[in-house]
């Protein structure tokens, strides 16, 4: 999740691309740079890091252009790093291209233009754009995108500059991340979000997917699927910059949460192929040997990653029939974990730098185990360690309290588990793939619904405890939403497996104690219910999350909410977004410091 800016008009311009990438480092900051064109040749500069790097390094090289772009960088293919930083020129130095999102067959069309002479110098998938306008590019540089964008698959926004042009222009893409164009007197503006204008202009074009824009300093025009000319609203904005910058949610958490359907989306494509069924990773960096003679697997995390690696364990047992151990890493790392010959230890971490997960993950490299990491950031420390990597594709999260990489952990496992299946042999149905491409869609209708946890927010934000109780997939959902409340609303709560409440928790429960029973799917519903209606028999308030019509449970339930159903292996992803949302609208009620909750930090670094 990249951030993108471009400028055509008299100012200054790297000045100006500096100030506006600033407002966008929350979408990334492994690396910035910027190209501007000056006297009739493309000039670039980049730095690793943050952008204060980029900024120390442009002061004083005296670079002026007439018309720029600007990048700051979330690494998806290729480590941070300068050579990997954008803007991405194409192997004939012809033009320069900045990009937001995943090329999903970037690798076949790099293999394509490394047969027609064009070469790579980085690990992205943007130098493959590059390369192929470049191919394309014959005197107009539109007409070159719109063939390129012809070959290309995933989700991407891109803007491009050539320095072979005598006019002042930029060619620009959305199909997928947004990008907004700012319209000016003589000048025009690009930036993935509008919080990069603000300052410059209020007057902003948000283009839809499948537009190209062709912007000059006096003019913008935008065609459809690059074919159709269209007129995109202009849109008056009156947002504070800060607002904006949280895509006009109040806080990150809830705009995080809204990331989700996107982020789910990112995380498996490009590794599912729904026409043959199957599912592939290129940074898996395993071979097919090596993964059929994986007899035991040992899931390591800590926090919200050890949620999902509970979840995990469901999963993999269940779809590819191959034991799993689920460890905190605090606790693996001080016991003698037996590892035998054929053990895959998998350290989960949004971060990867955990520095519990990083030591349980030695310690099972030092007992022989091979090491894969499942990972929101590039080239952080468990993906270096590892032998290989599944990336979730969530894009950088702000708020502490863990959600957006949480969901795309658990489609990592998921896509984990059944390309485990596909390893050991066992039948790939294709509805294990379909039920996967509904989930976005799934998880947006919940969002369509925050009244309704508002709602239940306000009538429950005094209570003093909780109980979160789940069943088999659903239990870790349980614990989740029980985490969430604590973090950020800083309401006691636990989660616990329903069928354990008469050991114990069912003392607790009296008038004042809502509990939240996840009663969805098949297997254990009736199961669910029973407990429900223990917790009704001793006055405990009972607030129902189910997939089913809420008529089946009024009778044992204060309070009902629905979700969509989808497939009982991927209904926790959609599960969890009721409870995140709960969680968020009780912590706002209670007037808590939502996205840094008190005493705790985004990555937990020290032990
Ligand atoms: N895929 C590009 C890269 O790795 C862009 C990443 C993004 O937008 O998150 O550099």
């Amino acid at each position: 999740m990249c951030g993108i800016v471009g400028y055509l008009g008299d100012r200054e311009v790297v000045p100006l691309l500096i100030d506006s990438l600033r407002r966008l480092e929350y979408r990334g900051y492994d690396s910035a740079g910027v190209v501007v064109r000056s006297n009739g040749e493309l000039k670039t500069i980049k730095a690793e890091g943050k952008l204060d790097r980029l900024a120390a390094k442009l002061e004083g090289c005296g670079l002026v252009g007439s018309y720029g772009l600007g990048h700051t960088r979330w690494a998806t293919h290729g480590v941070p790093g300068e050579r990997n930083a954008h803007p991405l020129s194409d192997g004939r130095g012809r033009l320069a291209l900045i990009h937001n999102g995943i090329i999903e067959n970037f690798l076949e069309l790099k293999t394509r233009l490394r047969a027609d002479g064009w070469e790579f110098a980085s690990d992205t998938d943007t130098e493959v754009i590059a390369n192929l306008v470049s191919s394309y590019l014959d005197g107009n540089l539109f007409e070159a995108v719109r063939k390129a964008v012809a070959d290309l698959e995933g989700m991407y926004a891109f803007a491009v500059i050539s320095g072979e042009s005598d006019e002042a222009e930029i060619v620009a893409v959305r199909n997928g991340p947004p990008l907004v164009l700012g319209l000016g007197e003589g000048e025009n503006f690009l930036a993935s979000d509008p919080s990069a204008l603000l300052a410059h202009t209020r007057d902003v074009v948000f283009l839809e997917n499948g537009d190209i824009a062709r912007l000059s300093p006096k003019k913008v025009a935008v065609w459809s699927q690059g074919e159709t000319r269209v007129e995109r609203p202009v849109v008056r904005l009156n947002w504070d910059p800060i607002q904006a910058e949280k895509g006009g949610f109040k806080h990150f958490m809830l705009k995080e949460i809204h990331d989700q359907p996107q982020a789910i989306q990112d995380t498996f494509a490009g590794r599912v192929d729904f026409e043959s069924g199957s599912v592939g990773f290129d940074t898996l960096e395993l071979s097919s040997t090596e993964i059929q003679a994986v007899r035991r697997i040992h899931l390591l995390a800590c926090g919200t990653s050890w949620h999902a690696a509970l979840v995990g364990k469901f999963l993999i047992e269940e779809l590819a029939g191959i034991p799993v151990e689920v460890d905190y890493g605090s606790e693996y790392r001080y016991r003698r974990p037996l590892v035998a010959e054929g053990d895959l230890a998998v350290g989960i971490s949004q971060s990867g730098e955990t520095a519990d997960t990083v030591s349980a993950m030695e310690t099972a490299r030092d007992r022989g185990a091979r090491l894969l990491s499942i990972c929101n950031v590039v080239g952080s420390q468990t993906t270096r360690m590892s032998d290989g990597v599944i990336y979730t594709h969530a894009g950088p999260e702000i708020g502490v309290a863990s959600t957006k990489a949480f969901t795309s952990q658990l489609i990592a496992l998921y896509l984990l588990a059944l390309y485990l299946r596909q390893q050991v042999g066992r039948e790939m149905k294709a509805e294990l793939l379909d039920d996967l491409a509904r989930l976005p869609a799934a998880v947006g209708e919940v969002l369509t619904r925050l009244d309704h946890y508002d709602e239940l927010a306000r009538r429950y934000a005094e209570a003093q405890d909780f109980l979160y109780l789940g069943r088999g997939i659903n239990y870790p959902i349980a614990l989740e939403g029980a985490l969430k409340l604590k973090e950020i609303s800083y309401i006691h709560a636990e989660g616990y497996p329903a069928g354990e409440m008469k050991h114990g928790p069912i003392a607790l429960i009296d008038r004042h104690l809502p509990v939240v029973a996840i009663a969805t799917g098949r297997r254990v519903f009736e199961k669910m219910r029973g407990n429900m209606q223990e917790v009704r028999a001793r006055d405990g308030i009972v607030i129902a999350l189910t997939d089913r019509d809420p008529e089946e449970l009024t009778s044992v339930a204060d309070e009902v909410l629905q979700v969509p159903r989808v497939s009982e292996l991927l209904q926790p992803v959609v599960n969890v977004v009721p409870l995140q949302l709960f969680a968020y609208f009780t912590a706002v009620r209670r007037g808590t410091d939502v996205d840094q909750p008190r005493n705790l930090a985004k990555s937990v670094t020290v032990e």
